[in-house]
Parts: C-alpha cells; structure tokens; sequence
C-alpha cells in the first residue's frame, strides 16, 4: 500500500539543532512516522525528548558544538553505539547574523559559515560513509532557505552559507546516488521561530512579509515535519538532489 512507503517504523534519524524551532517539528514528526531520534544540540532538548519518548520512540541526547567539526566522529560513535545503525540524517541547526554589507565583520562570516556549510558537509560526509559501510543507502535532508533562490539583504554570510547548502546539495546528490543515498534539501519559507524573532518584532518588516506570502501567515515547525517525513521515506527514493521549497507560495511570486 502506498502508505507504506512513508513509514519510518525502526528508523534511526540525528536531527542536528532539535531543541526548539524547525529542528523540533522535524524531530517529532520523524519519530511520528516511527524514528528513534538522535538528537545533536549545545543545549538540553528537553521538551523534545519528552514530545518524542510520549511517541513511544527512543531518544539519544548527544551534546555537541557544531561550530568546528570537532565532534563529527563521536555523533556518528555514539549513535552507532546506542542504535548499531543510522538511517537519516537531518542537517538544521543553523544561525544567522544581521549587519549592512558595508559593515559586515569576517566574524560573522566565519561563525555563519561554519555552522551553516562546514559542518554541514563534513557531518555529511562522515555519516554517508556509515550508509555506504552499511550497505542500504540512506537519506540526508538539509534545511537551506529562500536565500538559497534569493539575495536577502543583510545577512551576506547567510545568503552565501544557503545558497552553498543548495549548490553541495547537489553535489551530494551526484556522487553518492550510486550507493542508494538521496540527499535533498528543504527550503522553508517564512517561519515562526527564535532564527525570524527580530524580524517578526519589526512591524514594518512584519506586514511586508506577511503581504508577500500567498497562504497569508507565517510558517510554523510542523509545517515542515510532512515534508521532511517525505523525504526521509522511501516515497522519495528516485528524488535526488533537489531543494524542496516550503513557503507558503513565497517563491511563487
Ligand atoms: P532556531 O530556533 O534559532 O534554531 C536553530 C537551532 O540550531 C537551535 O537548536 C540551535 O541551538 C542550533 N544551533 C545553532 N548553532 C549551533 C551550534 N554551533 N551547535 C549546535 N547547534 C546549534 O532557528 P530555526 O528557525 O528553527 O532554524 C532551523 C534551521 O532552519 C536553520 O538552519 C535556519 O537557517 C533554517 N531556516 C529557518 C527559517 C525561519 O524562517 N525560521 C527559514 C529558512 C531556513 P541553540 O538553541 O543551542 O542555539
């Protein structure tokens, strides 16, 4: 049954960046559809991990920077160690830093980037050559953004961070499809979360926004969780390094 094709039953999911906001839609709706959930933060995710044991499902709480890759090789230790596999990765955790481009420090490119490409690619990397040991493929969803399609305006390390995830997206996609691992990514649109607070807080910026987007509100975390449920799943076996908008219409105009 077609149904079928989108159970995630025995699935060992990492969700990076989970303690709140899309990480945490995603992470509640992969164990939904059956993932035990491995889940990658700085900070505790407390109420994650009781949205997803109430599921029924495990969770692994690994405490990890994503600044450096330093702690790529133990993320990928400790879930084998817990879970002996790994099905899916999910790469989320992200950061964003507002400044003029005439102003923008190497700082805030630097911290950007490395969170939000670097790391992105090496914990890529690292969990792809688990899939291939494995020998059953495996699925890697990146969360990229409207600045992966558009400009922005001040945010120059986001916009190059994003627009890069949709570009190695790609690349992924190319060289690792031979061994039955789909990478794609998600673009979500305009969404309610700590990452679009200031921009939320800004009415001006606000009732631009909202009169852009065609489904007329803003985006929520479990907005994304069906999609990302869809591209964890073997409904989404023959797609392959494509970046899937989640916006409400907002590209579409
Ligand atoms: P958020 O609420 O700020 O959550 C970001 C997550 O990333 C948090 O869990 C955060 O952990 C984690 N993180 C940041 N830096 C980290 C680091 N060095 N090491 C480990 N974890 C780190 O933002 P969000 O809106 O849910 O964003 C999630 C993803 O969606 C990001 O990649 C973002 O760029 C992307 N996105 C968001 C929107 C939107 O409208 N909200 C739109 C497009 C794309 P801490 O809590 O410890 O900081």
């Amino acid at each position: 049954m077609i149904l079928n094709a989108f159970n995630l039953e025995g699935k060992v999911a990492i969700v990076t960046g989970c303690n709140t906001g899309l990480g945490q839609g995603i992470a509640v709706g992969l164990a939904e559809a059956g993932c035990n959930i491995v889940a990658v933060n700085r900070s505790a995710p407390t109420e994650t991990e009781s949205k997803v044991t109430a599921l029924g499902r495990q969770f692994l709480d690994i405490r990890a920077d994503l600044t450096s890759t330093q702690d790529i090789p133990s993320i990928v230790e400790k879930s084998i160690e817990t879970f002996g596999r790994i099905d899916i990765l999910v790469n989320n955790a992200g950061i964003i830093r507002r400044a003029d481009a005439i102003e923008f420090t190497e700082k805030d490119w630097d911290d950007v980037m490395d969170v939000n490409a670097k790391t992105v690619f090496f914990l890529s990397q690292a969990v792809a050559k688990q899939f291939i040991a494995q020998g059953e493929g495996g699925k890697i969803i990146n969360i990229a953004s409207m600045l992966s399609f558009q400009g922005g305006i001040r945010v120059p390390s986001y916009t190059a961070s994003k627009s890069g995830i949709m570009g190695v997206t790609r690349l992924m996609a190319n060289e690792w499809a031979k061994h039955g691992i789909n990478v794609n990514a998600i673009a979500p649109g305009y969404m309610e979360t700590n990452n679009t607070e200031a921009l939320r807080a800004d009415e001006t910026r606000n009732q631009e926004i909202l009169a852009r987007i065609p489904a007329g509100r803003w985006g929520t975390p479990e907005d994304l969780a069906a999609p990302c449920v869809f591209l964890a799943s073997p409904a989404s076996d023959y797609v392959n390094g494509y970046t899937l908008a989640v916006d409400g219409g907002w590209l579409a105009r």
